[in-house]
Formats: structure tokens, C-alpha cells, sequence
């Protein structure tokens, strides 16, 4: 990956987002950045790309995610990302409009470093990653982000990505009963009026 200021700082508000400084949420942001450098594409201000991280759930490397979403701007909020649960940290990119996916994951390289830096000792005995100091903590993020990418990456070759899209509802509207504003897709029909799900006695 190309060691640019903007880069840099790209990185630097990632981790001001995510709370705290780890290799993680590092690595994250490089994997965002050469899948969008290899797609040659931008982060995506809209609904442009869609993410796959294969992440999953309960383990102390999801913070992958967090910097997979702000380096590629596929978010849980703007919903073109999802959660594959094969616990490894990669990322399917995908754009859209072309339908080309490329796949970028992590390679082992640094791990024996990680695991006995102080960082991760203290991470071992229950400390809270934003109660570490610092230097300890930016010691990890200087040594994911100053690795060499063929160290670290495995970049894969882009190839076609058969899924489909589906348009997003726009809209919302006031449910009859609470006059809470309610997405159109949610919206119930009981005795003729909209109403939302908790209002409509329906599971969903
Ligand atoms: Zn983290
Ligand atoms: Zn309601």
C-alpha cells in the first residue's frame, strides 16, 4: 500500500473512532485500502460497494471490522457490509455497479510479535485496551502499519460476483397507534391502519 499522509490519516481518525489504538482495527484499514486500491474504486460514500468482513462474533480481533468500515465506507449503519462468521480477518469487497469482488485477507506473519508485545499481555490479563498506555499501544499500530503489504496481505485476483441487488424503500411514516416514524418495510396493516411491529401484535 502506498505510506501516504492521507492514508495516514485515514487511519489515525479509524482509530479515533474505534476507541482505542490496536493491530486489529490496523489491519482493517489496510485490507479496506488495497481492496479499494484493487478494484480502483473510492471509499464508498454511498451504497457504491458492499463489504463482506468474515469476521464473526465474540472474539478479540472483530475490531477488524471497525477498521474495514471507515477505510472502505461500507458501514453497519449505511448497511452494505455484512458479518460472515468463519472468525478470520478478511474482507470481500465488492462494487456494485461492475459486479467485480475481490478478496483480501491477513496473513500470520506478525503474530508471535503481537502475542508477546506488552499490549497483548496486558490484553491477557483482563486490562482494557484504552487503560494501556499509549506507547504501548502505538507500538502495535506502527508495526501493522509499517509492514510491508506482501508481508501481511494475501490480495486475491478480482473476479465476478454473482449475487444481485435489490433497490432500498425510501420513506417513512407515523404509526397510527404510537406515532412513532416508521420505515415503509415495517409498516403493518391491522383494522386498515399502518401501524409498526410492536403495535401490530406481529412478530415481524
Ligand atoms: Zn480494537
Ligand atoms: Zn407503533
Amino acid at each position: 500500500m502506498e505510506r501516504t499522509m492521507e492514508n495516514k490519516e485515514i487511519l489515525m481518525d479509524a482509530l479515533k473512532f474505534h476507541g482505542h489504538r490496536c493491530w486489529a482495527s490496523v489491519a482493517g484499514v489496510r485490507i479496506g485500502q488495497a481492496a479499494l486500491r484493487t478494484l480502483a474504486v473510492k471509499r464508498s460514500g454511498g451504497t457504491q460497494l458492499y463489504g463482506i468482513v468474515e469476521i464473526g462474533e465474540a472474539h478479540g480481533g472483530m475490531c477488524f471490522g471497525d477498521g474495514v468500515q471507515y477505510a472502505t465506507g461500507c458501514t453497519f449503519g449505511k448497511g452494505n457490509i455484512r458479518k460472515e462468521p468463519y472468525g478470520k480477518l478478511a474482507l470481500q469487497l465488492i462494487e456494485k455497479a461492475t459486479n467485480r469482488l475481490v478478496r483480501v485477507s491477513y496473513k500470520p506473519t506478525l503474530q508471535k510479535k503481537i502475542t508477546e508485545s506488552a499490549f497483548m499481555r496486558k490484553r491477557g490479563m483482563g486490562v482494557m485496551p484504552d487503560e494501556i498506555p499509549l506507547e504501548e499501544q502505538m507500538e502495535l499500530v506502527d508495526l501493522v502499519w509499517n509492514a510491508p503489504e506482501a508481508d501481511i496481505l494475501t490480495i486475491g485476483e478480482v473476479q465476478a460476483y454473482p449475487g444481485e441487488w435489490f433497490p432500498e424503500v425510501m420513506g417513512f411514516k407515523p404509526c397510527a397507534v404510537c406515532g412513532e416514524l416508521t420505515a415503509h418495510a415495517y409498516l403493518r396493516v391491522v383494522n386498515d391502519k399502518q401501524v409498526c411491529i410492536p403495535c401490530s401484535g406481529y412478530d415481524r
